[in-house]
């Protein structure tokens, strides 16, 4: 008996705190109780497929059985996924760690992890009949969400923070139909945000409620779980803002796992900025979730002072699943940006490295055994931040001052 392959193997919507099932709708909260929904599959098909047949083709649509979106019409794609998972020998070698995983997520067509969610909230947009959808952000969601609409010929309202670098600012207005610059900080302005789109015909790409865009970051799980033929790091290293890339992560973990295809879960690391820690002071401290005020940090894509009922659901899995949270400052930050550039080559962005330098400061309290695997998700590229270019003061070339210049530096 051969099995064919679904399309999709959602069956529906689960609420997380009652457990209240819902049909695979529009639909972004529990209707009896309020609290977030994730998707439900029926993963036996895919037991019966097997690891080698369970997926073709390449990216993020490869793992379609597991995304809850419904028709192939409503795919929408620019290349995302299959980033690199990069044996990192050197960096490992200096962190004083046996093996060292990057997942590069610079790699994606705007830069970011963040085409993961935008390719199927821009299809479940499609599916459930929306022609525009919006977005609050500090620069890497806009511009994904941006690109994403428009290439599915939808419209994309942007709401971007001011502070936003120039290389987001300049990617956002090439891409997004309408971009909408906002004082203040992400905090100020995703509470009216959430209310505006239960209330306009607008689709919710927002990090905070939306079961449909979560789910396409799970694909990064996925990819790791292949790439390493399911024996999968011993822990895994994600950034944490709102908490979408963690909880899918741990979702897509688990699913791997009750397939019977991985023998056992990673311990799955939250690395946020000490600039927005709200999840990594309530772990620490055993306590309950508070929203703390926030300020600046490079770590852009990490400003999240209130993680709200998503907050509430990554500190759940750290607390069940035994994880560990950690916070890092800003100038461990960009020290973990320098180290990586410098020992292989890769220029990640501060918000990308935040997992390099929580690991540093775990390896340092001796909270993780450096003979594990470690995987971080480094989660976005270096070319959309702002930097200063160095100095600016060229020199003119003779051929003999030339050679003079690179012999001297090569000590020949
Ligand atoms: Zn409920």
């Amino acid at each position: 008996m051969t099995t064919e392959r679904p399309l999709t193997c959602a069956v529906g919507l689960r609420c997380i705190d009652c457990g209240a099932e819902h049909a695979l709708e529009y639909v972004l909260q529990c209707r009896r109780c309020g609290g977030l929904l994730e998707p439900v599959y029926d993963l036996e098909p895919l037991r019966r497929l097997g690891p080698a047949q369970a997926f073709a083709g390449r990216g993020l649509w490869r793992y379609h059985p597991l995304l809850p979106i419904r028709s192939a019409d409503d795919f929408v794609t620019l290349g995302e996924g299959a980033t690199p998972l990069l044996e990192a020998p050197a960096l490992a070698k200096s962190l004083g760690v046996r093996r060292l995983l990057l997942k590069f997520e610079g790699a994606n067509p705007t830069g970011t992890i963040k085409d993961r969610s935008s390719a199927t909230a821009v299809a479940a947009a499609r599916q459930f009949g929306y022609r525009a959808i919006s977005v609050v952000s500090t620069g890497n969601a806009g511009s994904s969400i941006g690109a994403y609409a428009t290439r599915a010929g939808l419209r994309a309202f942007v709401f971007c923070y001011e502070q936003a670098s120039a290389p987001k600012l300049a990617h956002m207005t090439a891409v997004a139909s309408d971009l909408v610059l906002y004082q203040g900080y992400y905090d100020d302005l995703i509470r009216l945000w959430d209310r505006m789109v239960d209330e306009l015909p607008v689709f919710d790409g927002g990090a905070t409620r939306n079961a449909y865009k979560q789910e396409g970051k799970k694909t990064l799980a996925w990819e790791i779980g292949e790439e390493t033929g399911y024996r999968l790091p011993d822990v895994v290293v994600y950034p944490v803002a709102v908490g979408e890339a963690f909880i899918s992560g741990w979702r897509g973990f688990r699913e791997m796992h009750a397939l019977g295809w991985a023998d056992r879960l990673p311990v799955l690391v939250a690395a946020q900025s000490a600039k927005a820690n709200p999840i990594a002071r309530a772990f620490a401290s055993g306590g309950p979730l508070e929203p703390v005020k926030l300020s600046y940090t490079v770590a852009e894509g990490l400003s999240c002072g209130d993680p709200a009922a998503k907050g509430e659901w990554v500190l759940r899995i750290l607390r069940d699943a035994k994880g560990l949270a950690v916070e890092v400052e800003d100038p461990a930050i960009l020290d973990a940006q320098r180290l990586l550039a410098r020992t292989e080559g890769l220029y990640a962005g501060p918000t990308g490295v935040g997992t390099l330098a929580g690991l540093r400061r775990l390896l340092a309290e001796h909270a993780l055994d450096p003979g594990q695997t470690i995987c971080c998700v480094i989660s976005e590229t270096g070319l959309k931040s702002e930097a200063p270019a160095g100095a600016r003061t060229g020199q003119a070339f003779t051929y003999e001052r030339l050679v003079a210049l690179v012999r001297e530096r090569l000590g020949a």
